[in-house]
């Protein structure tokens, strides 16, 4: 299934460049008395919904993709984690590169560990990404997005498989500086998740999978996910060593080499095969 979320909150699933508004099937999550989850669900509940979800896509017709506004995919994520610098060619680069690396600062992904993003920076596709300050630098960082589904601690990378719900593209926007990079990648709109969440189901192994990132339509990122020094499958494990993970809680895998700045009117086009593209528009704050 490929679930996408559109303005003003609906909920679809993809038939092409089709898509069926399956929102009414969603009546089955029942209501939630104060306080709510802190997970999300919608992502809870999809094994669940499954066929409901598919038995109202065939009842009612559909739309054209283009002509919506798309939203997260994941629209209450617990949390989203974020892997530092997990590309060996994107590790390089950074140490090559004062602006990158502040003096040192930037170490492998084992050595780094994780971070956290606010889940308020998060919007989707047609949201755009609002520059804080055009005074500093903030670029591009395209990365594949993996969504748990299950409740899970402790996981190892060999049963990882069986708690991702699926994969989105993720955009990581990020100020450069010396701050916490909680701090500089956690401002409004600097998450970006799209274009649509693709089911495990379809996409069974995410370690090959071509991703890209043009400006304007100029190839600025180009990579394989088989180069990602934690996969995955590692990621899971490393992070629920650290955390609980929960239902519709992101990683971020990481990004490859090529980051670099992106300025108010910029067009964002990010790619990962058997996923999608996303275009996605920058202006000032
Ligand atoms: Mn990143």
């Amino acid at each position: 299934m490929r679930l996408c979320r559109f303005e003003p909150d609906r909920v679809g699933l993809l038939d092409g460049s089709n898509v069926h508004d399956v929102t009414s099937a969603l009546g089955a999550l029942g209501a939630f008395r104060y306080p709510l989850p802190s997970h999300d669900v919608l992502i809870e509940a999809l094994p669940g919904l499954r066929e409901s979800l598919l038995d109202e896509a065939r009842r009612v017709s559909a739309v054209a993709l283009e002509d919506l506004d798309l939203l997260s995919p994941v629209a209450n994520p617990g949390k989203i984690i974020a892997a530092p610098v997990n590309y060996q060619k994107h590790l390089l680069e950074v140490r090559g590169d004062v602006a990158l690396h502040h003096h040192g600062m930037i170490h492998d992904i084992q050595r780094a560990g994780l971070f956290l993003k606010a889940p308020s920076s998060l919007i989707g596709p047609s949201q755009r990404i609002k520059i804080r300050s055009t005074e500093r630098r903030t670029d591009h960082e395209v990365e594949l997005a993996v969504v748990i589904g299950k409740p899970c601690r402790q996981v190892s990378r060999t049963t990882a498989a069986n708690y991702i719900a699926g994969y989105s593209i993720a955009l990581d926007i990020t100020e450069r500086g010396t701050e916490e990079r909680s701090l500089r990648k956690s401002i409004d709109t600097y998450t970006v998740l799209g274009p649509w969440l693709v089911t495990a189901d379809e996409l069974p192994d995410a370690g090959a999978l071509d991703l890209s990132l043009e400006i304007n339509g100029e190839l600025r990122q180009k990579a394989n996910t088989r180069d990602l020094i934690l996969g995955v499958a590692d990621l899971i494990e490393f992070a629920s060593s650290y955390y609980g993970l929960l239902p519709g809680d992101v990683i971020l895998t990481g990004t490859p080499q090529g980051v670099g700045p992106i300025r108010p009117g910029d067009a964002i086009t990010a790619s990962i095969e058997r996923i999608g593209t996303m275009r996605v528009e920058v202006e000032a704050a």
